[in-house]
């Protein structure tokens, strides 16, 4: 006999888990069901973002930012330490725990929320019903009045590069490095090779990181994405652009056990091609970083009719209907960016709409953040989108090296831009790049979800010293009125 639920949702990841819980906070019968396995086995919540993405890299990010600082940074604040070492053991082990501590806070929060938490695989079989396979194989079928779809989406692989986990590796993989590679190739300089080739860089990897685009950074804009490519290669890491690989292969398994001090017996050989003809790369570790897909493998049954498009995203509606009454999508399964954020407000936006209430998502302001040093984050549209829209624009910037606490904080690294419509002043983008952008851009984006104009950004009193100060004075600049840098 099945049981019976308001709401089922597939998937425990940034999409579903809150879509679980907005359901069990609006009073409806809910469970949540993932088959999540880590390595060693054990189902964990949370899905990429917790176990293997965002909160694993973050915590590297800061670890092995701690690592530079140490290096190069305290002599300038007068700080001499001894010998640094790294004990990268311990570095993992703290970024294992961060994670297990988060993903066990799932737990307590489905219980505090009355959502019934399911490890196994869930089905979506016609008629609203779920068939779920549980840990120990044994199955049963659910029915409820909703399903909410939010299997999230895998790494890309590339054919003639055949991952194998160990040398070839993707970049779940890549967080949990036991060693540091002495050389670490990176395909792709999108986010992920962007972030995992600067923790792996500040550790001691010579990085080369192939892209096969010429232009870096094409999502950002273009201001930003330069002077990003300015202070990553002033880091060491070695961006080759408009760079095509054809093949990678391990050329010698008995690498094992290698370390960065060890011999450098050859693990993987990468044929690439540029404007300059073909190379050869010799490295230790590939990471392939080549994007991310839709996952809905196992995930519908014949006859559901809910429908996937030429990419394999579930096709959803703005308020992310599949099309078959009472089926959703969430998440990196359905269309835009790939964002644990994105997902969660719709996985919100699905539960109030389950629930009677109103809800949307305001998919123009969608926060992107970059996790480097100097980090960039940005909102809104590019100086090129806009410029290549017709409307007419005016740009204000700031550079970080006239703010007063990036000095005191040996960050005075980049700038914030702000790009403005010239007829009514509507704010349309905003660009920074420097310290703690990721934090700054939600100043930004709490002003074009109140579609702020320049005006009112200008007319805001932001405290001194601040980084904030430096999105005030890109809005000041946009007038020409900026007081702590030269207006141009
Ligand atoms: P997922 O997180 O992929 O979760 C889907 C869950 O569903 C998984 O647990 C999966 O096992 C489960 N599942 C799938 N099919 C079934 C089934 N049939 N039955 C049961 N369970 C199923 N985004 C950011 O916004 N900020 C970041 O800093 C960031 N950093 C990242 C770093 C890395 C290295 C990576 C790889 C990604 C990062 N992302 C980041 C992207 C972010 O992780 C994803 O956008 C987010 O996890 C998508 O959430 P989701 O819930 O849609 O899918
Ligand atoms: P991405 O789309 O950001 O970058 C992939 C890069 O690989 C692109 O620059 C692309 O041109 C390049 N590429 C594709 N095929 C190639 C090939 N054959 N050879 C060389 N280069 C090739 O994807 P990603 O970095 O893998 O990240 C996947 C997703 O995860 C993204 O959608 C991103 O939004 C998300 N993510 C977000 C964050 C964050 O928000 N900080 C961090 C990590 C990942």
């Amino acid at each position: 006999m099945s049981e019976i639920y308001d709401v089922i949702v597939i998937g425990a990841g940034p999409a579903g888990y809150p879509a679980a819980i907005r359901a069990g906070q609006n009073k409806l019968k809910v469970a949540c069901v993932d088959e999540w396995q880590n390595f060693d086995g054990t189902y964990a919540f949370g899905g990429t973002c917790l176990n293997a993405g965002c909160i694993p890299s973050k915590a590297l990010l800061e670890s092995s930012e701690l690592f530079q600082r140490a290096k190069e940074e305290f002599s300038v604040h007068g700080i001499k330490i001894g010998d640094l070492k790294l004990d990268l053991a311990a570095m993992q082990k703290r970024r294992a725990s961060i994670v297990k501590t988060m993903t066990g806070g799932i737990t307590a929060l489905f219980k505090a929320n009355g959502v019934v938490g399911i490890q196994g695989h869930g089905r979506l079989l016609p008629g609203n019903r779920v068939l779920v396979t549980g840990k120990d194989g044994a199955e049963k079928t659910l029915a409820a009045k909703h399903v909410v779809l939010a299997s999230g989406s895998v790494p890309i692989r590339l054919k003639n590069v055949p991952h194998d986990g160990k040398f070839i590796v993707d970049s779940w993989n890549a967080l949990e490095f036991d060693a540091v590679p002495a050389r670490l190739g990176v395909i792709g300089a999108g986010v992920i090779g962007l972030e995992l080739g600067s923790v792996w860089r500040r550790l001691g990897s010579e990085v080369t990181v192939i892209e096969a685009l010429d232009t870096f950074l094409p999502i950002a804009d273009q201001t930003i994405a330069k002077e990003a490519l300015r202070h990553f290669k002033k880091q060491g890491l070695d961006i080759k652009l408009g760079a095509k690989v054809s093949s990678a292969k391990v050329a010698n398994a008995k690498v094992e056990g290698a370390t960065a001090a060890g011999a450098h017996a050859t693990a993987v050989d990468v044929v690439y091609t540029d404007a300059q003809g073909e190379h050869t790369l010799q490295v230790d570790k590939l990471v392939v970083a080549v994007g991310r897909k839709p996952f809905t493998a196992g995930l519908l049954a014949e006859g559901t009719g809910v429908s996937l498009d030429d990419r394999g995203f579930i096709k959803v509606d703005d308020h992310c209907r599949t099309g078959v009454a009472n089926v959703w999508a969430v998440g990196d399964v359905v269309r835009g960016p790939m964002l644990a954020h994105k997902g969660k407000e719709e996985g919100v936006m699905v539960a109030d709409l389950i629930a009677g209430h109103f809800a949307e998502v305001n998919y123009k302001v969608i926060p992107s953040v970059i996790y480097t040093q100097p980090e960039i984050a940005w909102v809104g549209q590019t100086e090129e989108g806009v410029k290549a829209s017709g409307r007419a624009y005016k740009v204000g910037t700031f550079p970080f090296a006239a703010s007063g606490r990036a000095r005191a904080m040996e960050a005075a690294q980049g700038m914030a831009k702000i790009v403005s419509a010239q007829d009514d002043d509507e704010v349309l983008g905003i660009h920074v790049i420097g310290p703690m952008a990721g934090e700054l851009i939600g100043e930004a984006v709490l002003a074009m979800e109140y579609s702020a104009s320049t005006e009112d950004i200008q007319r805001t009193m932001h405290a001194h010293p601040t980084l904030s100060e430096a999105i005030h004075e890109a809005a000041l600049a946009v007038d020409k009125k900026a007081i702590d840098s030269i207006n141009r």
